[in-house]
């Protein structure tokens, strides 16, 4: 790496703790009438959501000269960090949507003859920002076994925990076999097959509907097929902004990041935690909506070392704060009646 390309890289978190702490990331989109998106007696809107997929996200990523090896450690410490989540959400009272891949409703599958999954349709080669796919055939490394001998990619025991918690958490879709939505590479035949193999799977679960979606890789796509399978919204991350869903011509709502819960290389144990309450805190100022994101896989020393203060913090400010699933706060939307037709967002977005 050369002494420039090092000295950008050290000053990276720098720049990023300066922005921050001058409120510019999230940015604030202003909304007058924030009483028809946040109820009474709250003052701001917090949701959690998790993209719930163990070794099937980063199978094909970029990131890394060895994917495979990538994904099935992504996944290995995200099958630890489950446990702590998830006991975290329970002595906090803290709701989070999970949107789940498909596979891992699964308690097993069988290939026909050599082949995984027969009667889905799969995606070509594709490569995009994220993910290059090369390989012959999209379930390559789909061990066509079950949980107990291959709990990376099968998590039916995890599903149970969720279903099972006092917490009321929400169960959502982040398609069957993590596919890029994109139009260019999913047909609708393929995204349909992905949707109703997710339900299939999810019903053997008690799931009847599904209401939450997230497009893996944020590969924004068949947003209309998505309306027509019942979905309510879906998530962006063009930019994190503290404001509301928008209503989107689809007929869903837009979901746009606040933060990711993940590490921030470089920044002290105060700041990971300050970078949070101080979001939580200038959502409560503004009346807006802070929209939290997560990988479960993420550094267990955030699952350890700073979720338990975050998760403490909000129960101590539950008074003031909503904490919501995504499909529970578009379902009191929808049936406000003071229903707002269009955010205020779209006019004030960065040009
Ligand atoms: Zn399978
Ligand atoms: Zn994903």
């Amino acid at each position: 790496m050369s002494w420039l390309a090092n000295r950008k890289k050290s000053l990276r978190p720098a720049a990023r703790q300066l922005k921050f702490m001058f409120n510019r990331d999230p940015a604030i989109v202003p909304e007058k009438n924030w009483r028809s998106f946040i109820k009474e007696p709250y003052e701001a809107v917090v949701i959690f959501s998790a993209d719930f997929e163990l070794a099937w996200a980063w199978r094909y990523t970029k990131s890394s000269p060895d994917p495979l090896k990538k994904t099935l450690d992504k996944a290995r410490t995200e099958r630890e960090n489950m446990p702590l989540i998830l006991d975290l959400c329970d002595r906090y009272k803290i709701p989070v949507t999970w949107l789940t891949v498909g596979h891992l409703f699964l308690d097993s599958c069988t290939p026909e003859g050599m082949v995984h999954h027969a009667s889905m349709p799969r995606p070509g080669q594709f490569e995009n920002d994220w993910w290059r796919f090369g390989g012959k055939d999209w379930y390559e490394y789909d061990p066509g076994s079950d949980y107990k001998a291959n709990p990376l990619w099968y998590a039916p025991d995890l599903v149970k925990n969720i279903l099972g918690s006092p917490v009321e958490h929400e169960v959502g879709c982040h398609t069957f076999s993590h596919i890029d939505c994109r139009e260019e590479v999913c047909t609708t035949e393929l995204f349909d097959a992905e949707l109703r193999a997710s339900l299939e799977a999810a019903s053997r679960h008690g799931i009847a509907s599904m209401e939450s979606f997230v497009h893996p890789g944020h590969t924004i796509g068949h947003l209309d097929d998505l309306y027509r399978h019942g979905y309510t919204n879906f998530r962006t991350d063009y930019r994190n902004t503290l404001g509301f869903p928008v209503h989107h011509p689809s007929g869903l709502w837009e979901f746009s990041t606040s933060l990711e819960f993940e590490y921030v290389q470089g920044w002290s144990e105060k700041m990971q935690l300050e970078r949070f309450l101080r979001t939580f805190r200038r959502a409560l100022k503004n009346h807006s909506m802070a929209y939290t994101w997560f990988h479960p896989s993420m550094n267990p020393y955030m699952v350890q070392k700073v979720m338990p203060k975050v998760f403490e913090w909000l129960d101590e400010h539950r008074n003031r704060i909503w904490i919501v699933t995504q499909g529970e706060y578009i379902q009191w939307l929808n049936s406000n009646s003071k229903k707002p037709v269009q955010s205020q967002g779209h006019q004030t977005k960065e040009s």
